[in-house]
């Protein structure tokens, strides 16, 4: 939506808006906030609100710590689930420093970069992500368990399935906010969902993005129920993936489709599958940012663990979904929902172009379920395997100067120091699992 700054004030006065929440997100895809009143608008369109960057995650030093809001007028929304007397209203902001630049830490500053780029080349970056969630307990403190007592599966319906009138006040209020909503439905492990909404440019979907986790935690609080993005909450049962289906298109249609060819796939199609392919080792530390996200990466879950792609089956890192025509895209499967959203993105497309520019053809489609295979029969084949813990994900960021390209050497510098910081932490606790296989025998 295209509003002025009139328009906004309009809108305030005549929907009873009492708060605006200025929004942006951290390094690390954390939202963060700052509410106004109503009162206060005019000087925050005007871009005079200040915070302190440095309390922001992988922001600046305190040294250098004022920093300012930009509204971006076209996110202006507010929020169904307050009150509708004195309502709340949001704007997703950019990050100014102030003299007025850009700051170039602001990942969705670093997401509209490579939009640009992609602009220069005639290109628009289409995405729909598809997110994967669980529902569970709270204890009596209000604090989250991971209990459920649902033991519904894949596509299951009520009384089943318990988290469907949950699930449809997500589905209802996201509608409200201007989501167009195409599927809800039970996923795979007991107390999993997923609900689809559809794709759109890069910097709409990640700030959708953004916007459905809050919903999303914000709704199941109000059913008593605690919602987590969290990649792999459960021992034993698939994790929570965040599917990204992608796609260009030029003067408003989808460059990725050929009809002549077997997969419906373009030439471009193919190079931007090859620079993803090329990359995905590097672009791995932002798209599964987490300890964490590493066990969800593992055999036997519907989650890819080696690099290869495939026109039909799930099991490899990129699917061909069948969908053809102005739909043809390709599905990126390793994603979690950990990840920040605007990082994530602006990876992908700069890989995708990388592909483009320098013509990189991927490897051949790889077909069948890959999970059977051995891993000499991977190795015969040339497929390498995903990182298989964060600290090689780490390794294999710090090496793709593509990183460094699209993210800027501070972002690149701050964000392997926390994810090392990460790694030693997790290192140096002593987990359960030790405990239950040691403590009695040892
Ligand atoms: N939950 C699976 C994952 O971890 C994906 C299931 C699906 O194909 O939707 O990625
Ligand atoms: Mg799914
Ligand atoms: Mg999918």
């Amino acid at each position: 939506m295209r509003y002025t700054k009139k328009d906004i004030l309009e809108m305030v006065e005549e929907e009873d808006v009492e708060f605006v929440r200025l929004q942006f997100t951290d390094l690390f895809g954390n939202m963060k906030n700052v509410a106004i009143t109503a009162s206060h608008l005019k000087k925050a369109l005007d871009n005079k609100v200040m915070f302190d960057g440095s309390s922001a995650e992988g922001f600046v030093r305190v040294e250098e710590s004022d920093m300012y809001l930009y509204p971006d007028y076209g996110t202006f929304a507010t929020f169904p689930w307050r009150p509708q007397q004195g309502k709340v209203a949001r704007l997703i902001c950019d990050v100014y420093r102030p003299d007025g630049t850009c700051y170039e830490g602001d990942p969705r500053y670093i997401l509209k970069k490579v939009v640009s780029e992609a602009a220069a080349l005639g290109y628009t970056f289409n995405v729909g992500p598809e997110c994967e969630f669980f529902l569970y307990h709270v204890d009596d403190d209000g604090m989250p368990t991971t209990i459920t007592h649902e033991q519904a599966g894949y596509f299951d319906m009520g009384p089943l399935d318990f988290g469907e009138n949950a699930r449809r006040d997500m589905v209802l209020t996201l509608e409200d906010m201007g989501f167009e909503v195409e599927s809800s439905h039970h996923e795979n492990a007991p107390a999993q969902h997923e609900i689809d909404f559809k794709y759109d440019e890069a910097l709409q979907t990640a700030d959708n993005i953004s916007t459905f986790k809050l919903v999303v935690k914000t709704i199941a609080k109000r059913h008593g129920l605690h919602a987590t993005f969290m990649p792999k909450p459960k021992n034993g049962v698939d994790g929570s993936g965040m599917h990204i289906n992608m796609s260009l298109s030029r003067d408003g249609r989808n460059i990725f489709q050929d009809s002549h060819d077997p997969n419906g796939l373009s030439q471009e199609a193919y190079y931007f599958l090859g620079g993803i392919l090329k990359h995905i080792k590097g672009m791995t530390l932002i798209l599964n940012p987490l300890v964490n996200s590493y066990k969800r990466l593992m055999p036997g879950y519907e989650a890819p663990t080696h690099i290869a792609w495939s026109g039909r089956n799930r099991t490899p890192l990129i699917r061909i979904p069948a969908t053809r025509g102005e739909e043809t895209r390709i599905e990126l499967r390793s994603p979690d929902p950990a990840c920040n959203p605007y990082l994530a993105l602006a990876i992908c497309l700069a890989a995708g172009l990388d592909g483009i520019k320098n013509k990189i053809v991927p490897p051949d489609a790889m077909e069948g379920n890959m999970h059977l295979l051995t891993p000499k029969e991977l190795e015969e084949r040339g497929i390498e395997s995903l990182p298989k813990n964060l600290q090689e994900a780490v390794e294999e960021f710090e090496k793709d100067p593509l990183m460094k390209e699209v993210l800027g050497e501070e972002v690149c510098g701050k964000y392997s120091m926390a994810k090392k910081k990460e790694w030693e932490d997790y290192n140096a606790t002593v987990s359960q699992w030790e405990i239950d296989s040691y403590l009695l025998r040892i």
